[in-house]
C-alpha cells in the first residue's frame, strides 16, 4: 500500500488555508492509504516562539487534526518530538544535503527576511522535512503550493543518499496538490498563514468569520458593483471552491464576470457555506478540548506505532552508513 505522509507546525491555529490546501486531502487519504500525520514541533521552533505556549499549541493542533477529521483508527496522528528518529535521521541527512539548494528555497528567503539573526535551523527546515518522509519510506506528501520547491530538494537529498549508501533504498517522495493549492491571505496579498496574521481559523465562531470575511480583499477589478470581475484571479471566488456546492461554485462565477451581483453578496453565500461546513467541525474541537488526557493517550498510542516503524528504518540506515553497532545493554 502507498505510504503518505505530511506534517503541520504548532505555530497557531489550524486556518482554513491549511485546511483547503492539506488537511482536508488528509482526511480523505487515510481511508486509501497507509499514512501518518504529524504536527511537527522541532520546525516550529525554527521560528521566534514562546516555550511557555508550545505543549498547548501542540496539544491543540492534535485537537484541531482530529477535529478536521482524522481518525486514528484510520491513520496514525503524532508529535514529531515524540520519536527521536526524526532528529537522528535529520542529522545523517544533513551530511547529503546540498546546501547552495538550500538557500535557493523562497520559503528560508522569506521567513529569513523576517528574523533579525538567522538560525541555522531555518535553513535546515527542509531537511528535518526529508526525514520526516524518508524515515517512513512514504511516497506521497499531501502539501500546500508552498511546499513544492521542499518536496523537489527532497528528492534530491533522497537521490544523493540513495547514490551514496543505497540504489533504490528512499523512494522519491511526491508532492499531492488540492485544487485549493494556495488559498491567500485576507489583504489577497501573501499566502494565508499562520505566522502572518491573516487567516480565518477553522473553528471561528460565525460572526468572527463574517467580520474577516466582509472587508477581505477581491479581485481588485471589480471597483464599484457594476465592474466585472475574474473570478479565477478573485481569493473569494478559491473559497467558495472549496465550502460551496459545484452549482454554487458556477453560479457564482457568471455573476461575478457579469457584474450580476456585489463582492457582499459574493461574501454572505460564502459565510453562509462555510459556517455551515464547519459547524461540526467547532463543535467536535470543543469536546476534545474538554479532555486533554484523552488527547494525549491518542498521541501516545500514535507516536508508539511510528515509533516503531522509524526503529526499523533507523537500523537499516545505520548499517548502510557503516556505524559500529551498539552492544546490547
Ligand atoms: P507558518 O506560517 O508557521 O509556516 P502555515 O500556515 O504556512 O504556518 P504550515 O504548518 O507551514 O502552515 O503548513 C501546513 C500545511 O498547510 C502545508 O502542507 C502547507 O503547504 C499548507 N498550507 C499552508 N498555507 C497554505 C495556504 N495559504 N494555502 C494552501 N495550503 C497551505
Ligand atoms: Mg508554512
Amino acid at each position: 500500500m502507498t505510504r503518505v505522509f505530511s506534517g503541520i507546525q504548532p505555530s497557531g491555529e489550524l486556518h482554513i488555508g491549511n485546511y483547503l490546501g492539506a488537511v482536508q486531502n488528509w482526511v480523505r487519504l487515510q481511508t486509501q492509504h497507509d499514512c501518518l500525520f504529524c504536527v511537527v514541533d522541532l520546525h516550529a521552533i525554527t521560528q521566534p516562539y514562546d516555550p511557555r505556549t508550545l505543549s498547548s499549541l501542540t496539544l491543540d493542533m492534535a485537537v484541531s487534526l482530529y477535529a478536521a477529521g482524522l481518525d486514528p483508527d484510520k491513520c496514525i496522528v503524532f508529535v514529531q518530538s515524540h520519536v527521536a528518529e526524526h532528529n537522528e535521521l535529520n542529522w545523517l541527512l544533513t551530511t547529503v544535503a546540498p546546501l547552495g539548494e538550500l538557500e535557493r528555497q523562497t520559503q528560508f528567503k522569506d521567513k529569513a527576511q523576517r528574523q533579525e539573526s538567522v538560525p541555522a535551523g531555518l535553513l535546515a527546515y527542509p531537511v528535518l522535512q526529508a526525514a520526516d518522509v524518508l524515515l517512513y519510506k512514504a511516497s506521497l506528501v499531501p502539501v500546500g503550493e508552498d511546499q513544492v520547491q521542499h518536496l523537489e530538494l527532497m528528492r534530491e537529498i533522497a537521490r544523493r543518499w540513495n547514490a551514496r549508501y543505497g540504489a533504490g533504498y528512499f523512494p522519491e517522495p511526491q508532492a499531492l496538490l488540492t485544487n485549493a493549492k494556495r488559498v491567500l491571505g485576507l489583504d489577497g496579498k501573501a499566502k494565508m498563514s499562520k505566522s502572518l496574521g491573516n487567516t480565518i481559523g477553522l473553528f471561528e465562531s460565525p460572526e468572527s468569520i463574517w467580520e474577516k470575511l466582509r472587508p477581505a480583499a477581491t479581485d481588485p477589478a471589480r471597483k464599484t458593483r457594476k465592474d466585472p470581475g475574474t473570478p479565477e484571479i478573485c481569493n473569494i471566488f478559491t473559497l467558495h471552491q472549496g465550502f460551496s456546492p459545484p452549482q454554487t461554485v458556477a453560479d457564482v462565477a457568471d455573476k461575478c464576470r457579469t457584474a450580476g451581483w456585489g463582492c457582499l453578496d459574493c461574501k454572505r453565500v460564502l459565510a453562509d457555506n462555510m459556517i455551515a461546513a464547519l459547524a461540526p467541525m467547532r463543535e467536535q474541537a470543543a469536546a476534545l478540548r474538554r479532555d486533554p488526557p484523552g488527547v494525549l493517550e491518542r498521541l501516545r498510542a500514535g507516536a508508539a506505532k511510528a515509533r516503531a516503524l522509524a526503529r526499523r528504518t533507523m537500523a537499516e540506515v545505520r548499517d548502510r552508513m557503516g556505524f559500529l553497532k551498539a552492544a546490547e545493554d
